[in-house]
C-alpha cells in the first residue's frame, strides 16, 4: 500500500522559537495519529531543520524536510545549501520544483532534473511539485504543462529512483488564493498522473506511487480531497503555520 502524507510548507514563515513551539504543539497533537502507512512531514525553513529533527526523533511517522536544495554537491555558491548538509541534520525529504520557486527564482525543468539526482544521490526524497498556472488552464493545455513537468524533470530517474519521489501536484491558481480544485478537479489530474507514471514506468510502480494534492488544502475541504482515489495527501502552506489546523487536516484521513 502506498504512503500516506500531510506534509506541511512553511515556506518563509516562523523565526526559530515560533517554529520550534509550533513543531511541539503539532507533535503533542499527531502523535497518535499518524500510524501504519500514514506519514506527517514538516518542510521548515533550513535554520529550524536541525532543531526540528532532534524535537521529532522517537516519533516514526513524523519526519522532516527542506524546502529547497542546490544542484552542486557542493562548492563556491555563496548563501546556498547542499542535499548533503539538510540530510546531515536529519531530514529526510526536501520539496523541489515549489511553483514560487519555479516563478519567483526562475527553477526551470531541467534545472529540477539535477537538483532531483543530488538529492536522491544524499539519500534525500524528493517532494516533487507540478501544477499549471491559471492562464495554462484557461487556455486548455494543464494536461501537457503537468505532462511536460514530469517528462522533464522526473522521467530520465531508473524505476529504483522514481519509486523514492513524492510528486505533489500544486495548481498554482489554488496556492495561497483560498480557491481550492474541486475534488473532482484535482482527481483528474491525480489520475493522468498516475496513467503517466504506469505507461512510462509500471503499473506496479504507478500504484506505490504518493501523490498530494496543494493548494488553499483546509481542514475544511481535506477529508473529501483525501476521499479520492488517486490523492494521498496533502502539502499544506497557510493551515500548516497553525497547529490546530494542521492538526485537523492530518486527522482527515479517517
Ligand atoms: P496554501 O496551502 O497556503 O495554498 O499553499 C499551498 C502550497 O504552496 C504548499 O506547498
Amino acid at each position: 500500500m502506498r504512503k500516506k502524507i500531510v506534509a506541511g510548507n512553511w515556506k518563509m514563515n516562523m523565526d526559530y522559537n515560533e517554529g520550534l513551539a509550533l513543531f511541539s504543539e503539532v507533535i503533542n497533537m499527531v502523535k497518535d495519529e499518524a500510524t501504519g502507512s500514514q506519514q506527517v512531514v514538516v518542510c521548515s525553513p533550513f535554520i529550524h531543520l536541525h532543531s526540528l529533527a532532534q524535537l521529532g526523533k522517537g516519533y516514526a511517522n513524523i519526519a522532516i524536510g527542506a524546502q529547497n536544495a542546490h544542484q552542486n554537491e557542493s562548492g563556491a555558491f555563496t548563501g546556498e545549501i547542499s542535499a548533503k548538509m539538510i540530510k546531515s541534520v536529519g531530514a529526510v525529504y526536501v520539496i523541489l520544483g515549489h511553483s514560487e520557486r519555479r516563478q519567483y527564482f526562475g527553477e526551470t525543468n531541467e534545472l529540477l532534473a539535477k537538483k532531483t539526482d543530488t538529492a536522491l544521490a544524499n539519500d534525500l526524497k524528493p517532494i516533487f511539485c507540478i501544477g499549471e498556472t491559471l492562464q495554462e488552464r484557461e487556455a486548455n493545455t494543464h494536461f501537457d504543462v503537468i505532462k511536460t513537468q514530469l517528462a522533464e524533470g522526473l522521467f530520465h530517474l531508473d524505476e529504483t529512483a522514481f519509486g523514492k519521489v513524492v510528486i505533489a501536484y500544486e495548481p498554482v491558481w489554488a496556492i495561497g488564493t483560498g480557491v481550492t480544485a474541486t475534488s473532482a478537479q484535482a482527481q483528474e489530474i491525480h489520475a493522468f498522473i498516475r496513467a503517466e507514471i504506469a505507461a512510462k514506468y509500471s503499473q506496479e510502480l504507478a500504484d506505490a506511487t504518493t501523490i498530494l494534492y496543494g493548494g488553499s488544502c483546509n481542514p475544511k475541504n481535506a477529508a473529501e480531497l483525501f476521499a479520492q482515489t488517486d490523492i494521498d495527501g496533502g502539502l499544506i502552506g497557510g493551515a500548516s503555520l497553525k497547529s490546530r489546523d494542521f492538526t485537523d487536516i492530518v486527522k482527515a484521513f479517517n
